[in-house]
């Protein structure tokens, strides 16, 4: 049983296993400082006891408060982890899983992957050691299907609460269940702006019958903890008139704050990679045209899919003299604290997933934040000292057109996952669930019919047996899975499993910005009539022959990283296909069936080229949808009559990423019951 220790004994306690446990020792009374200093402290021995009286405790502090770094350490040091039990701390993000977890080791003086490691999806730095992991929240409810009530954990928080991703809200509703079974774990919800009071109503548990009379030791209602942070104050600047460039104005704020103000890092939320890069690109050649506006400047990207060596710089000290510009997506709202931010350029924007249930498409578009992330956002100038926030819109538009809040991710996403989970789990009354945010009954209904017509689920909505079971154990997108399972009796299963692993990463190419021309015609060199699947392909035999070499990636356009990851994952997608039975086979370019095993998964994301349209304008066959090839794919102006993709992504128009060409007879054949002869989709004939 852990025991309640005050602060002095803490700090004794943290020395000796420190101490005991560190290789170089040097640096850790400057650690030892360091986490002394940082707001939570104060409250440890408080928390502590509020972990020890009570179910559920949720911490709400500002961001740089210490809750991710500090909050594990605490209930180690608390011997929560001992006797082999693990404390569990859940992120949204990977980068910030993997980020966290590296800092808490270089506190702890401990080698990353021994007692403190992490998990994230195709890749495990954990050891039978491991006291404290870090973990997304959808690697956590994959790791309840081997064990329903995660039995080796004795603490789980689930941090970054505010944030409402949909993995993060399936694992409230199930985490909410595990505890009635299991009255000895704790749970944590941490967040930087909770309504916590909402939070804790969710887990506000009657008392189980039975239990009255005696008296329950642990007090069932939420504790809630509020770190007070020492956020200095920031001072807001909006523009007089709205901007139509936010990446032009973000670059010539840039410029001026360091033309005008005194020394301190810069920090840019723009929406993702493209925009950021091109952002980088900007100021780099401003940097060259022009030395003296931007001498000093260090420029540096920040979105996920960085290379551990790149998110390194983004945390190392700025030199003496220079000045960083850290340009990133939202996670540096809240998930990553940087240090040495005084100024704040907020686009206004981020990336956000929205899906239309009607339409049934999900995609990826650059929406407006909320007020709530636009405060978040200044709260990051002023950590180490009085700071400012330049905010691209205007103060009229702030006030009254930007939303309060944002909506949680699982009333704006396709629920095919999150369906198949919860049935995995042996959840049946999905639309009864206790969540935290109800989903749309229409995206429920969706889920359901997709799922059907996969074949994964039968007539009385349970998984087949074995399908509907081996889609749920693969950690993809039931479409991809299903693609592999086909595979097999297809014949085709080695390639099949590389076009997974190609689907699974971001892209494959190098960033286009720049060299549109010299990537498309790298890109013609791999190129193949039956779309980007089969130059997918090309490209992985391509990098095979060349024996892995990144030259050889280097002179043709691919990012030889990307590339490195899709043998990686490639290689764990083998293990998995074999444990469930798959047969490993290669077609020898017989391109016909590989295209089949595309189409049985993909099917629901057919479309078919509108007859007289000049622009290359399709419509989704069971919806009716306007959607376009994306130009990044093989298949931009060639334009066949039917397709599928594989998503969707909208700027303009809605494009379509990773198209494979299809024989429109094959739809009725993978999927009878979508494509009824009778049906709407007559049009198949
Ligand atoms: P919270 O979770 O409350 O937002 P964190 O625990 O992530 O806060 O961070 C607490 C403090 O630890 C930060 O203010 C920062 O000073 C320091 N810190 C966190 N991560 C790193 C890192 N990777 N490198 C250097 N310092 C870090
Ligand atoms: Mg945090």
């Amino acid at each position: 049983k852990p025991r309640l220790i005050d602060d002095e004994e803490g700090g004794v306690l943290f020395l000796s296993a420190s101490a005991s446990s560190s290789s170089s020792g040097y640096g850790f009374a400057s650690f030892e400082k360091q986490r002394q200093r940082l707001p939570v402290y104060k409250y440890r021995t408080a928390f502590l006891y509020l972990v020890e009286t009570h179910a559920t405790t949720i911490v709400v502090g500002e961001t740089g408060s210490g809750k991710t770094t500090q909050i594990p350490q605490y209930l180690k040091e608390a011997g929560w982890a001992d006797g082999g039990r693990v404390i569990a701390c859940t992120q949204p993000r990977r980068l910030a899983v993997q980020a966290v977890a590296s800092r808490v080791a270089e506190e702890m003086g401990v080698k990353l992957g021994e007692e403190v490691g992490y998990t994230i999806r195709f890749e495990d730095a954990t050891s039978t050691g491991t006291l404290i992991k870090f973990l997304t929240d959808g690697v956590l409810l994959r790791e309840m299907m081997g064990d329903p009530l995660l039995t080796k954990y004795s603490v789980i928080m689930v941090d970054e609460a505010h944030e409402r991703s949909i993995s993060t809200d399936i694992l409230l509703g199930l985490l909410k269940k595990i505890q009635r079974r299991r009255p000895e774990l704790r749970l944590i919800i941490s967040s930087a702006t909770i309504e916590a009071k909402s939070m804790s109503a969710f887990f506000q548990t009657r008392r189980r019958r039975g239990l009255q009379g005696e008296e329950p030791a642990l007090a069932m209602e939420p504790a809630i903890l509020s770190v007070e942070g020492r956020g200095f104050n920031v001072q807001i600047h909006y523009v007089e008139d709205p901007v139509s460039d936010y990446i032009q104005a973000a670059v010539s704020t840039v410029l001026l704050i360091h033309d005008k103000e005194p020394f301190g890092d810069i920090l840019v939320f723009l929406t993702g990679q493209d925009d950021i890069e091109t952002a980088v690109k900007l100021l780099t050649e401003e940097a060259r045209d022009n030395r003296k506006s931007s001498s000093g400047l260090i420029v540096l990207p920040l979105y996920s899919g960085l290379s551990r060596a790149e998110q390194e710089l983004i945390f190392s000290p700025t030199p003496r003299g220079k000045r960083k510009v850290v340009i990133s997506t939202n996670i540096a709202e809240t998930s990553l604290t940087l240090k040495g931010i005084v100024y704040v350029i907020d686009s206004g924007f981020s990336k956000q997933k929205f899906y239309n249930p009607i339409s049934d498409i999900e995609n990826l578009v650059v929406a407006p934040i909320s007020k709530a992330s636009a405060r978040q956002r200044a709260g990051r100038a002023g950590r180490v000292r009085p700071g400012k926030c330049y905010r691209l819109y205007t103060e009229e538009y702030f006030v009254n057109e930007m939303a309060a809040e944002g909506i949680p991710e699982i009333q704006r996403s396709n629920l095919v996952s999150c369906v198949i989970q919860l049935k995995a789990l042996g959840i049946d009354n999905i639309l009864g669930f206790d969540w935290p945010a109800s989903p749309s009954p229409e995206s429920m209904i969706r889920a359901l019919e997709v799922l059907y017509s996969l074949g994964v689920l039968d007539d009385d909505a349970k998984l087949t047996a074995p399908l509907g079971f081996q889609v749920a154990e693969i950690p993809l997108d039931p479409m991809i899975s299903k693609m592999i399972l086909s595979s097999d009796q297809l014949g085709c299963s080695e390639e099949v499993l590389t076009i997974a692993a190609v689907l699974s990463i971001q892209s494959i190419w190098v960033s286009s910005r720049g060299i549109q021309k010299e990537l498309d015609e790298a890109k013609l060199r791999f190129a193949a009539a039956e779309g980007d699947h089969v130059t997918f392909l090309n490209v992985y035999k391509g990098f095979l022959q060349s024996g892995k070499s990144s030259q050889w990636c280097h002179r043709n356009y691919i990012n030889y990283h990307a590339m490195k990851k899709v043998v990686d994952i490639r290689e764990q997608l083998r293990r998995i296909a074999q444990r469930l039975g798959v047969t490993l086979k290669s077609c020898d370019n017989d391109i016909l069936v590989v295209r089949k095993a595309v189409a049985m998964g993909f099917f629901a994301n057919a479309c078919r080229l509108e007859p007289f349209s000049h622009e290359g304008m399709y419509k989704t066959v069971r919806t009716s949808q306007e959607v376009y090839i994306h130009p990044s794919s093989v298949l931009f102006r060639v334009n066949p009559k039917w397709v599928v993709y594989h998503s969707i992504v909208s700027t303009d128009r809605q494009y379509m990423r990773n198209v494979a060409t299809i024989e429109p007879s094959w739809l009725r054949e993978v999927a009878p019951h979508f494509y009824r002869q009778d049906g709407p989709d007559a049009m198949l004939h």
